[in-house]
């Protein structure tokens, strides 16, 4: 990562500034990097001193920047500025204190924000409770077929700090963000964004659904062509609705349906935007058909929908939209179709990884033997299971907290029939695989949707999908 791009201006606000960086790790160490080559003077604070810790304080010291670890929450002498970690809870004694001093407090992406040069890429930005991934890198392969220099940045891809000051030049940049990173970017103002839904998540470290709400709603905030909204989640209209934008700004919405003016919607199987056209009373584009979305499951087509919504808001032409929805290859564990074995389709959605999620997935086939549990994180089953039981086979439960889910079966789908594998080791989910293939019947599919985090069981949900695809075709090669 270079300096090359910024401003005279931008790097002289730095110079001798003392900044706090709070939290090492993936955006910490980049951010004192950069703050001190720009001339700050930087101490790194955190929490922890594990080995991981002490390996990029050692990296930052041998640079001349001081470092604190196992002290996060001591403000350091001097501090006129905090750059911290998304991930670090508003209520934490280090904010109250820095507060209490007047210091102001950003994020990575707020960082990113302000050190951008001043002929500097527009962010399409994307964020929601679940389908950020899938529709930026969807954005992404859009704007890409249209001759566009761009990338997929933010959570996932190349780092901010990276896009904004690296060597690459870009027109314009596909940017997911989460609703911590966007908790702590109050000046951010994106070209246009989109908030793809609105669930319950994360609630113990925002507080309140309402204060989820207003920051995945500072999206919103300063947006110059469109609000992009869910016109099937309410609460997203909600969020734009209460949005301060630019003069000229559209609301845009989405919608599996037929679209009403100024919606991208669905037509006989074919993707159209009523938004983006002249005469938008009377006339729709015709962008793609809904085959060219892969996988096309209803949510999926729904991200297809809003990453289309933002690249149109950019001006991309209707053919580059086909071209890059075709060329667009879903990450692993995404409705991943493992195998098919004795007429049964085996799908791998190991990162629907919160009720939300497995609610999509699950509405996306007819008969399943679903393949749930883990962590809940505090979630109820009972909407879920209620809205998805008239598609259920059976149900194999894994992980620690499936007696939730099993109870939720037995109170709104007591006819489901529930195998529940009492074990959490690793090696549970071959024979979680194998009680599914007994239940299934030709035509069905056994979904791995666990509703659920991975980590009682798993590193992680790349390696619970592994675990999965591993069982599925030791289940294929036993029958060649
Ligand atoms: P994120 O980056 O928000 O976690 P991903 O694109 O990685 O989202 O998708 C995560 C999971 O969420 C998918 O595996 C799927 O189960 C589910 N999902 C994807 N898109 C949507 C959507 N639009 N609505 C509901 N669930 C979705």
């Amino acid at each position: 990562m270079g300096s090359g791009q910024v401003t005279s201006s931008v790097s002289s606000e730095f110079k001798g500034k003392h900044v706090t960086v709070a939290g090492l790790g993936v955006s910490g160490l980049p951010a004192a990097k950069v703050l001190h080559g720009l001339g700050a003077i930087v101490t790194a604070v955190n929490d922890g001193a594990d080995e991981r810790a002490r390996a990029q304080a050692a990296e930052l010291e041998a640079l001349g920047i001081t470092v604190r670890l196992g002290d996060g929450d001591t403000l350091p002498e001097g501090t006129e500025l905090i750059v911290t970690a998304p991930g670090w809870k508003p209520d934490k004694p280090l904010f109250a204190v820095a507060e209490r001093a007047g210091v102001p407090v950003w994020g990575d992406v707020e960082l990113a924000w302000r050190l951008r040069g001043p002929d500097a890429a527009p962010w399409l930005a994307v964020t929601g409770t679940n389908g950020k991934t899938t529709t930026v890198q969807m954005l992404a392969s859009i704007l890409k077929a249209a001759g566009l220099r761009t990338a997929a940045v933010g959570n996932i891809g190349v780092s901010l700090l990276d896009a904004v000051l690296g060597e690459e030049q870009y027109d314009v940049l596909a940017v997911e963000l989460s609703s911590y990173q966007l908790h702590w970017a109050p000046s951010l103002r994106a070209h246009s964004a989109a908030v793809l839904n609105l669930a319950p998540d994360h609630l113990d470290w925002h507080g309140s659904m309402e204060a989820y709400a207003a920051d995945k709603g500072r999206i919103y905030e300063g947006n110059r062509v469109a609000c992009v909204y869910n016109a099937a989640d309410k609460a997203t209209e909600d969020l734009v609705r209460e949005a301060d934008v630019e003069e000229g700004c559209r609301a845009v919405g989405f919608t599996l349906g037929t679209p009403a003016p100024s919606q991208l919607g669905v037509v006989e199987g074919i993707l159209v935007d009523r938004a983006f056209v002249e005469n938008r009373q009377k006339n729709a584009q015709e962008l793609a058909e809904v085959a060219d979305v892969n996988p096309p499951a209803p949510h999926n087509i729904a991200n297809a929908l809003a990453a289309a919504a933002l690249a149109r808001a950019y001006g991309v032409p209707a053919k580059a939209v086909r071209d890059g929805l075709r060329a667009f290859t879903p990450d692993a564990h995404r409705i991943a179709h493992v195998a098919d074995v004795d007429g049964v389709a085996y799908v791998d959605d190991s990162k629907a990884t919160n009720t939300h999620a497995a609610e999509a997935s699950l509405a996306a086939y007819e008969s399943i033997v679903w393949i749930a549990g883990g962590l809940a994180k505090g979630a109820t089953f009972d909407e879920l299971v209620t809205k998805s039981a008239p598609r259920l086979r059976g149900a194999v439960l894994i992980g620690a907290d499936r007696a939730l889910i099993r109870e939720a079966l037995a109170r709104h789908a007591p006819e489901v029939p529930v195998v529940d594998l009492d074990r959490t080791d690793t090696g549970a989910m071959r024979a979680a695989v194998q009680e599914a293939r007994r239940l299934a019947q030709a035509g069905d599919t056994v979904l791995l949707a666990p509703a659920c985090a991975s980590m009682d069981m798993f590193a992680n949900y790349n390696k619970r999908g592994d675990a999965f695809a591993d069982a599925v075709r030791e289940l294929g090669s036993a029958d060649g």
